[in-house]
């Protein structure tokens, strides 16, 4: 179940049974099972594991958070940079009726499990899915946005190839509306953002999470800080940025 505690289990995730039950009593009252969008969440979950997707799906209370801040910030238009299975998109668009979503996705099969599970919750109608390597679709974004045809993005969730986190962020900027946020996903990764081993900081995912890290505290366009997560799934974290 997509609200239930998390069903899979991945050995490079940091779990704490205090974080599970935390994520389990909170959820069961905060998103219940008769929620009317559990079972599409359920399904697109089971459908991606099926189809033999890696489990890289955010986790219930942060697809709800996400969700939440499109809501907030009055959002029509989102902008997803590595959808995989539609996981996070079906969160956003079930919770914001009216909202859009183009999300960027490099693998082809990615992208129509992601199809598949968006219309199976009724939402596909509202995700525009581009296939193909996103640093050539943003520079196309951004044309589109320039000639007027494609309205600037309200919300932007980067969470694909870590070691292009910085291109992608500096892209969302410049088709943002003011006042938008950024969030950049696992950029903490079980604290190894700042780990004390120069290796795993050469590793590639972590570079690409301190160059936002670092980049985006030099970067007059954007105001952003770093938010640690425990959950059922991991100890991980966001950069968070709003557009200025
Ligand atoms: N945001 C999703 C999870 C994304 S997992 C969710 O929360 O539900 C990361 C995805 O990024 C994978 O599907 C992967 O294929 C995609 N990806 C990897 N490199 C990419 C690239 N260069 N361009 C676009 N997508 C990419
Ligand atoms: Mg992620």
């Amino acid at each position: 179940m997509s609200t239930a505690p998390y069903e899979f289990t991945n050995d490079e995730y940091e779990h704490d049974a205090r974080w599970t039950a935390v994520d389990a009593y909170s959820v069961s009252h905060l998103h219940p099972p008769s929620r009317p969008n559990t079972a599409a969440l359920a399904n697109a979950l089971k459908h991606l594991a099926a189809e033999g997707l890696p489990d890289d799906s955010t986790y219930p209370a942060f697809g709800k958070f996400l969700a939440l801040q499109c809501t907030l910030g009055r959002v029509s238009h989102v902008l997803e940079v590595g959808t995989l299975g539609g996981y996070t998109a079906i969160w956003i668009a079930s919770l914001n009726p009216n909202i859009r979503i183009t999300g960027l996705e490099l693998d082809p099969h990615h992208a129509a499990v992601t199809r598949a599970n968006v219309d199976a919750a009724g939402v596909g109608d509202r995700v525009e899915i581009i296939v193909g390597p996103a640093i050539e679709a943003l520079p196309k974004l951004a044309k589109e946005v320039e000639a007027g045809v494609r309205p600037k993005f309200g919300f932007t969730f980067i969470d694909a190839d870590k070691e292009n986190n910085w291109a992608y962020f500096e892209a969302a900027v410049g088709i943002s509306l003011q006042g938008a946020a950024i969030v950049v996903d696992n950029v903490v990764r079980k604290g190894n953002l700042a780990s004390s081993d120069p290796g795993v900081l050469a590793t590639g995912p972590v570079q690409g999470a301190r160059q936002v890290v670092e980049e985006a505290g030099k970067d007059p366009r954007v105001e952003a800080c770093v938010i640690q997560t425990v959950s059922e799934k991991n100890y991980d974290g966001i950069v968070y940025a709003v557009v200025k």
